[in-house]
């Protein structure tokens, strides 16, 4: 009896065991043919200066379109892809391709701004992130200065000695470096001084609160402030209605993303909404 009982759960466990590494070997293959087979995109979601509504920038942010499932979200595949050591494949294509149709919008006549891609701290661990973006650039043919890079403030922490190179590397390109989610994370601001940071971006958690709650409009007002005094750019994430970009705006914070302004866009949809934008001002 009891030995029954014990093979049973044994089998139990096993066929766990199996089921899990099968279904990790699928879903391995199927993010492979993701990126193999064109079926990741990228959407832009544009930037604006909080003073006149002119277009500063776009931040490229992934998705997948999976046959079956339809468009699918990066929370639900970059941990995954991280899981299963392909960050790198993911992340290498989603560089090259945002330098590639940021170039031909230049070249186009679109207003020439800079284009943001976010990389993950595993993705510092796991390649030489300054040699893949100076091999995008070169191949490419964009300025270096067209090109930010966001990061978050536990990637700094987590990515351990060589991310100041890496960071230095970086700048020496001539490429941008942006803290993501500004406010979130656990870290000293010491890091401010240690690293060529040019930018923050504060995180939509702050933004959404502002005008009512006090306390996250007092939080927002002094990252801005800290930002001038430092000299570096700010952007805030997140912007969904006129109240939070007429607080912003007074606040003298000069950038502004979110869904108010627009949402993140296929390419054909971004050229049109970059087109129409140029029309009105
Ligand atoms: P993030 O870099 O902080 O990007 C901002 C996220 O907030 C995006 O979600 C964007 O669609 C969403 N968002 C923008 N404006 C608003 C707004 O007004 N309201 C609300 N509720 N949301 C807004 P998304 O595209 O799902 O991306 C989620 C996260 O996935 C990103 O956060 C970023 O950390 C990560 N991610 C996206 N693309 C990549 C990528 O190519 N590589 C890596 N490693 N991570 C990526
Ligand atoms: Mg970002
Ligand atoms: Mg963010
Ligand atoms: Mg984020």
């Amino acid at each position: 009896m009891a030995k029954d009982i014990g093979r049973r759960s044994f089998q139990f466990y096993t066929s766990t065991l199996e089921s899990r590494s099968t279904r990790m070997l699928m879903q391995e293959q199927l993010l492979r043919r993701a990126v193999e087979q064109g079926e990741l995109e990228l959407h832009y979601q544009p930037q604006i200066a909080t003073a006149d509504g002119t277009l500063t920038g776009l931040e490229a942010l992934v998705r997948w379109r999976h046959p079956q499932r339809g468009l699918v979200y990066p929370n639900e595949f970059i941990g995954l892809a991280e899981d299963l050591g392909m960050i790198s494949e993911v992340g290498r294509w989603v560089l090259r391709e945002a330098c590639r149709q940021v170039k031909v919008w230049q070249d186009a006549g679109f207003p020439v701004v800079p284009v943001a891609i976010n990389l993950s701290a595993q993705e510092f661990l796991q390649r030489d992130v300054a040699r893949d973006v100076a091999e995008a650039l070169w191949e490419t043919g964009l300025e270096a200065r067209y090109l930010h890079i966001e990061l978050t403030e536990s990637t700094l922490m987590q990515s351990g000695g060589q991310m100041s190179d890496t960071l230095h590397a970086l700048k020496a390109l001539g490429v941008s470096l942006a803290i993501d989610d500004f406010g979130t994370g656990y870290s000293s601001l010491a890091y401010l001084r240690r690293h060529p940071i040019d930018k923050l971006k504060i995180d939509r958690s702050f933004v959404t609160d502002v005008p009512r709650d006090a306390d996250a409009t007092a939080i927002v007002n002094a990252i801005v402030q800290m930002s001038h005094s430092l000299h570096l750019q700010i952007v805030a994430e997140g912007v969904e209605t006129q109240e939070q970009l007429d607080l912003l705006r007074s606040l003298h914070c000069t950038t502004a993303q979110g869904y108010l302004i627009s949402r993140p866009l296929p390419a054909d949809q971004t050229q049109a909404w970059m087109s129409q934008h140029l029309h009105k001002s």
